[in-house]
């Protein structure tokens, strides 16, 4: 399995051989460029496992349940969370819904109205700051722990369930995760809705990717996102898609 440690041990193997080889120096510096390249991979791919183990999908088809969770990052936003609470509602359809803290003052009523609709409220980090990947172990607790009191002032729940700003994962995140008791979610649809503009192409490039346990990765903060819900919606159940919340289709502990 190529994970942190594997890799590592690689490492360490590789410059011992060439040890015994007595390499000329440029041998260690490739060992060590090669070296960097799993690494820089597991960062970006959330469903790698890399440095630390994160839930990408449920148990789907071997369980013979053909569910599907559906997850909206970067709210709460006034455009357009409301609208999509709006959709979610008339459709009958959980959600789970990882909000930004630093968005939650002034937003209070809009959280309060995720969680007493129904949907599920996880942690998305209280800053999504640009360079949150590489801030320390400590600072990240912090940020995740001020997330974790702006949602239990408005619900009295403390979120249990992360999902790391921009998808990056690295050792002083697997630490923060493992010391906070976190479980990490990641998603195996990714629509690309940030992306994407068109709606018709955004539904059509999720429904083609859906598979039993899928956890879609959307954004309540995209016009294309809003148009096209109606239509993903209908059009997964009509597939015979059964829209479940997240922790509940993973049988995962949403709060403390
Ligand atoms: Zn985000």
């Amino acid at each position: 399995m190529l994970n942190m440690r594997n890799t590592t041990i690689a490492l360490a193997g590789v410059i011992a051989l060439l040890a015994w080889w007595h390499a000329p120096w440029y041998g260690y510096v490739l060992a060590v460029a090669g070296y960097t390249l799993p690494l820089a991979w597991g960062s970006y791919h959330i469903g790698s496992n890399f440095y630390i183990d994160v839930i990408t999908k449920g148990p789907g088809g071997a369980t013979g349940a053909r569910a599907i969770a559906l997850t909206f990052d970067d709210g709460p936003a006034n455009q357009y969370t409301p609208e999509i609470l709006d959709i979610l509602k008339e459709k009958d359809a959980p959600a789970a819904f990882f909000c930004i803290g630093k968005n939650i003052p002034g937003r209070e009523n809009l959280l309060r109205r995720i969680h007493d609709e129904g949907h599920l409220v996880g942690n998305h980090s209280y800053s999504h700051h640009f360079w949150f990947d590489l801030f320390s172990t400590r600072h990240m607790r912090a940020d995740l722990r001020q997330m974790d009191a702006a949602v239990r002032a408005v619900t009295g729940l403390t979120p249990r369930l992360f999902r790391p700003p921009y998808g990056v994962t690295n050792p002083n995140l697997a630490k923060a995760i493992r010391k906070e008791g976190y479980t990490p979610i990641g998603w195996n649809v990714r629509s690309l809705d940030t992306v994407i503009n068109d709606p018709v192409k955004l539904r059509k490039r999720i429904e083609k990717a859906l598979r039993p346990g899928s956890i879609v990765l959307l954004h309540d903060t995209i016009d294309a996102t809003l148009v096209m819900l109606p239509q993903l919606i209908d059009g997964a159940r009509a597939a015979g898609y059964a829209i479940t919340r997240l922790d509940k289709m993973c049988n995962i502990a949403p709060y403390a």
